[in-house]
């Protein structure tokens, strides 16, 4: 063993518990099929099982933000509607954030408690005790994943180098030929690339003075 590896070694064993704990947290890509009119989510309860968290409390926090119906089968879930996988992961990664990972020490190791009527996120780690957060309102400006044949109402920020006007929604940038800096445009995305999104405009809403 090098001197180098060997002061690795002890580095290690210095660090503290909770990185170690951190890398053992992960959730299991969720398995997205599109059946028919419905989406299935194959593995919701190995996911569920891997943050410690009722299925049927997921399962609700997904139909309300997706803003649809959805139901358990087996262990699987089923929801109305079409979503593609980065939507239903996305909305996972929310639910963690909000219902799982403890906002003190960042350590997934808590339990739901109901306070009075009052559901708090109780942290078996570093015993903070907090009370779940308001979420914020969702817009279908602000969420997550862009969809191909998804309508948004976008305001252009700018116009690229090819002409094209474009805006950006989360980590997307959506170009809208014919469009101009300041306006307000309903778009439908046609293609949808990496975090780039293409998109033709539906109709001109109003123009912000720039
Ligand atoms: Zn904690």
């Amino acid at each position: 063993m090098t001197d180098y590896t060997k002061s690795l070694d002890r580095a290690f064993e210095q660090m503290p518990d909770y990185l170690t704990t951190d890398v053992r947290f992960s959730i299991p890509e969720p398995e997205v099929i599109i059946e028919g009119k419905t989406t299935v989510l194959r593995n919701f309860l190995e996911i569920t099982d891997t943050i410690n968290r009722d299925p049927v409390h997921v399962l609700k926090y997904l139909m309300r933000e997706l803003g649809t119906a959805g139901k358990i089968d087996g262990t699987r879930a089923i929801f109305q509607g079409k979503f593609v996988t980065q939507t239903i992961q996305s909305q996972i990664s929310a639910y963690v954030d909000e219902f799982v990972i403890c906002s003190e020490c960042g350590r997934p190791d808590t339990e739901l408690v109901r306070n009075d009527r009052v559901l708090m996120l109780k942290c078996a780690a570093c015993g903070a005790h907090r009370p779940i957060r308001k979420r914020r309102v969702r817009t279908a400006q602000s969420k997550d994943a862009i969809e191909e044949g998804g309508v948004y109402d976008v305001k252009i920020i700018g116009v690229g180098k090819k002409g094209d006007g474009f805006t950006h929604v989360d980590k997307y940038t959506i170009y809208v030929p014919k469009t101009i800096k300041g306006e307000i445009v309903s778009v439908k995305v046609n293609r949808v690339s990496g975090t780039l999104a293409f998109a033709e405009i539906l109709e001109r809403k109003s123009q912000e003075s720039t």
